[in-house]
């Protein structure tokens, strides 16, 4: 068994760079959703905040985790989901919107782009920025994603919704 000291930065780094499994391009720790690394005797309890309260990626998310801490010899391991605060885009910082950009998604410009989603308001094509563009499902290939089409490239893309 290996038994070595790894600080909690390391173990954040190792499980941050977790590849979301909806959007491999990106990381669980780019997408914001890794909030707390800490220690409570000899358990290590992971805090993540779901991006959707039912998302179905979770499940993966925690089993990623719990292989990658088991490899560097933590088998102790408890991953907690915590609601509150709500995830929120505002945790995904540029450079990462630009990533989920090039890969064709449309990610939300503020936090309140849940309300904007709602309403139905026009969400710009990742692929020509045009304007016209329509809903065509709430749910995309996931729950986390709604499906759009643009009326000017003609291309589908996904919008990333809020939680
Ligand atoms: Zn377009």
């Amino acid at each position: 068994m290996v038994n070595k000291i790894i600080s909690i930065n390391e173990i954040k780094k190792i499980i941050g760079a977790i590849p979301d499994p909806e959007i491999p391009v990106i990381s669980i720790n780019e997408l914001g959703i890794l909030r707390e690394v800490e220690f409570d005797n000899d358990e290590c309890l992971i805090t993540i905040t779901p991006t959707y309260t039912a998302c179905p990626a979770m499940q993966f998310i925690e089993e990623e985790i719990k292989d990658r801490l088991g490899e560097i010899g933590i088998n102790n391991v408890k991953v907690k989901l915590t609601y509150s605060p709500a995830w929120t885009t505002d945790w995904i910082n540029e450079n990462t919107k630009q990533k989920l950009k090039n890969y064709g998604i449309a990610a939300p410009l503020h936090s309140s782009c849940n309300k904007v989603f709602q309403k139905n308001v026009m969400m710009n094509c990742p692929h020509c920025n045009s304007t016209t563009t329509e809903l065509i499902s709430r749910f995309g290939s996931t729950a986390c994603k709604a499906l759009y089409k643009c009326n000017t490239c003609k291309e589908p893309f996904e919008y990333f919704k809020c939680h």
